[in-house]
């Protein structure tokens, strides 16, 4: 049996212990142990606690040694919506956007997402992985250890479960974890805008022919929907996710992002996963999220890089008792960036939640999001030793430095898999 590694020298070691997500006063408990330590085990957690107690033990003695020198020691952050595979940057259309042109405009000339779609189907499997690739050890360096990945950009039968397949294939072939989302209705391609029955038709696609096939070759545990004008209306929303639920595709939505819809009321009926965006959400949608388990998954990035003054109301959210979490939404059309740190920032500056909040929204809340609690999202014995260790003497110093990384060291199973002590 390989020998345990004692991880001592965390000044701050941010447990995020303790029972159920966190809602309200509790978002900011992260169950800090000042000069902590941890004992790894194959991988998993063995003993967490102060460093006096940590290492007395004769298995703790024995153990490799790792000294962190006083740095901050984290859960690695679990980011729970990502757009992971796409074939490319849409840099020309951030100029237009730049220049006056909104999101939407955009779209119905052809850019936004359809554009995204006509680089994916032209792009090989090979070209797409590479990519993915890069983009996942860039996830690493900047802490994170889990991550959600939708497909979306396919939008049919091949190319979607080209995508899907990425996923798999990219699960094996790296560190990080990945829980794919099967996204077919992410817009309605443009083979199928021409006709009047367009939109039903390729609901009919989805649903009688793709989804069936995602399910029989268990290429993904979530069933997402982007509920929007323009892409999809709530009826066909519900229709889809019901669908994907028979074929044991857990439901998520893309909620109340440029519109309300009342795709957040539909997510806390049907018990998703999580519900995302909320940028316009009501008093109703509030209330409904603070009764329910669904996750209530913000993504400042998008109103960052978008240049949207209104970003989702976090307070609100929090104050009724929602289950909030933080991602990053990587995606080339309105949040290209992969840094967690970067999205602590934006919280903390624009959705006013503390950095303690902000800290627990993406790691032990983003860990129910994904539905992955018992084993990642906290630093407790029996968990998995997925950590990140931040070169700061205070945690609050992560999202103060904007723009920056100070990630020094991330852990995935007990494994370094980005940066050295
Ligand atoms: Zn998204």
């Amino acid at each position: 049996m390989p020998a345990a590694l004692l991880i001592t020298g965390a000044s701050q070691l941010l447990t995020l212990r303790g029972r159920g997500p966190r809602r309200g006063n509790s978002l900011c408990n992260l169950g800090i142990i000042k000069d902590g330590a941890l004992l790894v085990r194959e991988g998993l957690i063995a003993a967490v606690g102060p460093r006096g107690k940590v290492e007395g033990s004769a298995e703790a003695k024995s153990a490799e040694k790792m000294d962190l020198g006083g740095r901050v020691v984290l859960p690695g952050f679990v980011d729970s919506h990502t757009h992971l595979i796409h074939a490319g940057s849409r840099a020309e259309e951030y100029e237009l956007k730049i220049e006056g042109a909104s999101y939407e405009e955009i779209a119905r000339k052809g850019g936004g997402i359809l554009n995204s779609v006509k680089k994916l189907r032209a792009a090989t499997a090979g070209a797409l992985k590479k990519r993915a690739h890069a983009a996942l050890a860039q996830f690493a360096s900047y802490g994170t250890t889990t991550i959600e990945a939708k497909s979306g950009y396919g939008l049919d039968v091949e190319n979607e479960l080209k995508i899907l397949e990425l996923h798999r294939e990219l699960s094996g072939e790296q560190p990080l974890e990945i829980a794919s989302t099967f996204l077919g209705a992410h817009v309605v391609p443009e083979e199928f805008r021409a006709r009047a029955d367009g939109a039903a038709k390729y609901v009919e696609l989805l649903i009688s022919t793709l989804m069936p096939e995602v399910a029989r070759l268990e290429l993904a545990e979530f069933c997402d929907v982007f509920c929007e004008r323009g892409a999809f209306t709530l009826d066909q929303s519900k229709t889809i996710l019901d669908a994907g639920r028979r074929q044991g595709l857990a439901p998520r939505i893309h909620a109340e992002q440029l519109s309300r819809t009342g795709a957040t009321q539909l997510a806390a009926e049907i018990g998703a996963a999580s519900c995302d965006h909320l940028e316009q959400v009501n008093k109703d949608d509030i209330r409904a999220l603070g009764k329910s388990n669904t996750v209530a998954t913000l993504l400042p990035g998008c109103d960052f890089h978008l240049g949207l003054k209104q970003y989702a109301q976090a307070r609100a959210l929090i104050d009724a008792g929602a289950i909030v979490a933080l991602a990053t939404d990587y995606n080339p059309g309105t949040s290209p960036t992969l840094s967690m740190p970067m999205i602590l920032s934006l919280a903390c500056t624009q959705l006013r939640m503390t950095p303690a909040e902000a800290i627990a929204a993406a790691t032990i809340n983003a860990a129910y999001a994904l539905r992955r609690e018992k084993r990642i999202g906290s630093l407790e014995v029996g968990k998995q030793a997925d950590l990140a260790v931040f070169g700061v003497a205070d945690y609050r110093e992560i999202p103060y430095y904007f723009g920056m990384n100070t990630c020094s060291m991330t852990m995935k199973r007990g494994v370094v898999i980005h940066g050295a002590v």
